[in-house]
C-alpha cells in the first residue's frame, strides 16, 4: 500500500529537523527520510577511537539566528567560546592576529599608520548596515574602505573565518560583513560536537509522533495536482504527500524534479554554486607547542584551531582535538594528495612532531561547507524559486536569502514550516 501523509520532509540535517520540530506542534503527520544510515547530514560528529570528530571545524554563532531558534526549541547547547587571537602566517613568519584589542597594538604585522586604518575599517564594518552593501562584492567594498594592501588582506582573513567563502570578487558584500558582524559576537564551540545538536532534534522530532526513515533515497519528487505530490524512492517505492519540503542541496533537488528527457528544466538550481573545503580532522595524545590554539594563513587560505580546549571532544581526559581546513576557491582544480600535504605541512610549522601523537585522523578533500556561495541578487531568484511549485517548500543552507551555514540552514527550516502552516491554516479557513 501507498503511504500517505500531510508532510514529507527530505533530508535530515539541520533544516530538515528544525523544520520537523515546528511542523510537529500542529496535528499534520510527518515523515522525515534521510537516504544516509545515519541522520544529521554535514551537523554529524563521527566517534573514532574515543574522539568526537565533527565534519571539518564547526562554531556555532552566539549571536546568530540558528541559537536563538534552536534555544526557542529546548535544545541544550553547551560548550565555550574561544579567544579572539593567535596567529597569522605570511612567509613562513608568525604575527600576533590583531584580532583582539591586545594583539591589535602590539602585533608586528602592522605598522602604526595600518593600525589605525585597521581599527577604522574594523568600528565602520561593526556600524554598516549590510543592506547598503547589497550592490556590491565583498572586494569592491574592501577596496573601497582600505588604502592599505595588508589591511585590505586582513579584512579577507576575517571574511573567510566569518563565512568559509574564498571569492571576494564573487561574494557578496552584504553576506559577508553581516556575518562578520554576528561572528564578532563571538562563536561557542559545543562539547560532544554538533551530533548534541542532531541527537537533541532527532529524540524531540520522534517523542513528538514525526517519523524518520533512514537509508531511504528519494530519487523524484512529482507534483500530481493541488496539494499532491508523489515521492519515487530509489526502491521505485511510492510516497503520496500533501506538501514536501526538501533540504538537499539544489543540484539533487533539481535531479529529483527533472522529468525523464527534459534535462534543461529547473536547470537554475544547477547554476548555484557551492563552498567548499578540504578539512583535516585531528586527535593527537597530546600537542608539542601546547600554548598555540588558533592560527590562519594571511594570503594562504589555511586555518587551524584546537576546539578541545573549549569543548568536550573526547572520553580521554588528555586527549586534543583540532581541525585544519583549507578554503576553496570556486575555480580552483582539487588535487587531494597535493591539499593533503599542504594541510599537514602547515600543521608541521605549527605543531612540529605531532604525526607521533596522531590518535586518528580524517582526511576531507572537498567537502561542501554551504551549498551556495551567496552572490549580489541572490535574493530574488530565491524568493523566485521558492514560490514556483506550490506545496513544495524549500529549506537548507542555501534557501535562505539572508543567512549561511547553520544560521541559513536552520533559519530556511523554520520558514518553511511556518510557512506551510499558514498556508494549511488559510485555506482551511476558506473552506
Ligand atoms: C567542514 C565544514 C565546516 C562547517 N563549519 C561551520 C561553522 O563553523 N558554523 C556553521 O554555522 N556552519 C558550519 N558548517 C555548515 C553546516 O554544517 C551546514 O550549513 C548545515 O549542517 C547544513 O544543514 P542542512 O540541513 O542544510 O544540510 P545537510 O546537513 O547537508 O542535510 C541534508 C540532508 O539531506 C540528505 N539527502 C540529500 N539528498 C537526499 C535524497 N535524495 N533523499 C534523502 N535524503 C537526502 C543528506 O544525506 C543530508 O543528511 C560547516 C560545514 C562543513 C562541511
Amino acid at each position: 500500500m501507498t503511504q500517505k501523509w500531510d508532510v514529507v520532509i527530505v533530508g535530515g540535517g539541520l533544516a530538515g529537523y528544525v523544520a520537523a520540530n515546528l511542523l510537529s506542534r500542529t496535528n499534520l503527520s510527518i515523515l522525515l527520510l534521510e537516504k544516509g544510515k545515519s541522520v544529521g547530514g554535514r551537523s554529524r560528529t563521527n566517534k573514532m577511537h574515543n574522539q568526537y570528530l565533527n565534519l571539518g571545524p564547526h562554531a556555532l554563532n552566539h549571536k546568530g539566528i540558528a541559537k536563538s531558534i534552536l534555544e526557542e526549541l529546548g535544545i541544550t547547547l553547551n560548550g565555550k567560546s574561544p579567544k579572539l587571537g593567535g596567529i597569522l602566517i605570511e612567509n613562513n613568519i608568525e604575527y600576533a592576529a590583531p584580532f583582539s584589542p591586545l594583539d591589535l597594538f602590539t602585533t608586528n604585522l602592522l605598522n602604526w599608520k595600518e593600525r589605525i586604518e585597521w581599527i577604522s575599517v574594523l568600528l565602520k564594518m561593526m556600524k554598516i548596515n549590510p543592506e547598503k552593501l547589497a550592490d556590491q562584492t565583498f572586494q569592491q567594498w574592501a577596496k573601497d574602505v582600505t588604502q592599505s594592501k595588508k589591511v585590505e588582506s586582513i579584512l579577507y582573513t576575517l571574511g573567510r573565518l566569518a563565512t568559509y567563502c574564498h571569492a571576494p570578487e564573487l561574494v557578496s558584500a552584504k553576506a559577508v560583513v553581516s556575518n562578520l558582524q554576528i561572528a564578532m559576537g563571538g562563536v561557542l564551540y559545543l562539547d560532544g560536537g554538533w551530533q548534541m545538536i542532531v541527537d537533541q532534534l532527532h529524540n524531540k522530532a520522534i517523542v513528538s509522533g514525526v517519523k524518520v526513515q533512514s537509508q531511504t533515497l528519494v530519487k523524484k519528487i512529482k507534483p500530481i495536482e493541488q496539494d499532491e505530490f508523489k515521492l519515487i524512492l530509489s526502491t521505485n517505492e511510492e510516497i503520496l504527500g500533501k506538501y514536501v519540503i526538501c533540504t538537499t542541496g539544489p543540484h539533487e533537488l533539481n535531479e529529483m524534479l527533472i522529468e525523464e528527457g527534459n534535462h534543461e528544466q529547473n536547470s537554475e538550481y544547477d547554476q548555484i554554486t557551492p563552498v567548499k573545503g578540504a578539512t583535516l580532522d585531528i586527535a593527537l595524545t597530546q600537542l608539542p607547542n601546547p600554548k598555540l590554539l588558533f592560527a590562519m594563513g594571511f594570503s594562504d587560505p589555511l586555518y587551524y584551531s584546537v576546539h578541545l580546549h573549549y569543548a568536550r571532544l573526547s572520553d580521554d581526559t588528555t586527549s586534543v582535538v583540532l581541525h585544519v581546513f583549507k578554503y576553496h576557491h570556486p575555480d580552483e582544480h582539487i588535487d587531494g594528495a597535493s591539499v593533503k600535504t599542504e594541510l599537514e605541512q602547515f600543521l608541521d610549522k605549527l605543531q612540529p612532531g605531532w604525526k607521533q601523537y596522531v590518535i586518528t585522523k580524517r582526511f576531507l578533500p572537498n567537502i561542501t561547507v554551504n551549498q551556495r556561495l551567496p552572490q549580489i541578487g541572490d535574493e530574488r531568484w530565491l524568493n523566485r524559486l521558492k514560490t514556483k511549485i506550490p506545496g513544495l517548500y524549500l529549506a537548507g543552507d542555501w534557501a535562505s536569502p539572508n543567512s549561511i551555514l547553520a544560521d541559513g540552514a536552520v533559519s530556511s527550516g523554520k520558514d518553511a514550516a511556518e510557512d506551510l502552516i499558514l498556508y494549511e491554516k488559510r485555506k482551511n479557513s476558506a473552506n
